[in-house]
């Protein structure tokens, strides 16, 4: 019997031979896919679609076959993790550790201090929900005027306004010192809802 991966290692040099532009992952940790390798490319070139369309059959549900813009990898185990949504609703398993790294979610605890510092009092940035553990073990709290967690939603239904900068601006006013972080608790089709996390500047010390 021929194995697979001896096939898809060999399909691996060919492609490098010949100049097909192709990226590998030893796995994928993306909810929704196994942890099993991935090969992406720009699968519309002449010769790459012949190489998918065989591969596709061949080997399915051994090797998985990406589009190279859409996977990325994890700076700590080089498994890839889907870049841009899929359908409605999806959230990044991945968060950047620098302007330069990112890591799977199954490092976040890793590098709890380089995300921290990376999203930490940026309004343009937000952790997502799967970091909330995380958040917490770093005393962050949920920042809560009026009730135990504030969630505030941005989208195109009226009410749905809340503007991260002025929520910002509003605890660097009012709870001067402290760090603040946002956080996308979910996405849907229109709208955004999202809350936000604090901690006091001098937490470390
Ligand atoms: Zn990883």
């Amino acid at each position: 019997m021929v194995n697979k991966m001896e096939v898809y290692s060999r399909l691996i040099n060919y492609c490098d031979e010949k100049g097909l532009y192709v990226s590998t992952y030893p796995g994928i940790v993306e909810k929704g896919y196994d942890d099993i390798p991935m090969i992406c490319a720009n699968w519309n070139k002449k010769k790459l679609s012949k190489i998918l369309n065989w591969g596709e059959k061949y080997f399915e549900g051994e090797v998985e076959f990406g589009w190279d813009d859409e996977w990325i990898a994890c700076g700590e185990c080089y498994k890839a993790v889907r870049t841009n949504p899929d359908s409605y609703g999806w959230i990044p398993s991945y968060m950047w550790a620098s302007d330069s790294e990112i890591v799977c979610h199954n490092h976040y605890e890793d590098y709890d201090e380089d995300i921290i510092d990376f999203y930490k009092n940026e309004t343009d940035k937000a952790v997502y929900r799967e970091f909330y553990p995380i958040l917490e073990k770093n005393g962050f709290v949920c920042y809560s005027p009026d009730e135990y967690c504030q969630k505030f939603e941005t989208g195109w239904h009226p009410g749905q306004t809340d503007d991260p900068k002025k929520v910002a601006k509003d605890i660097e006013e009012n709870l001067p010192g402290y760090d603040y972080i946002f956080k996308i608790d979910s996405v849907g089709q229109f709208d955004i809802s999202w809350s936000v996390f604090l901690r006091k500047g001098d937490y470390n010390d």
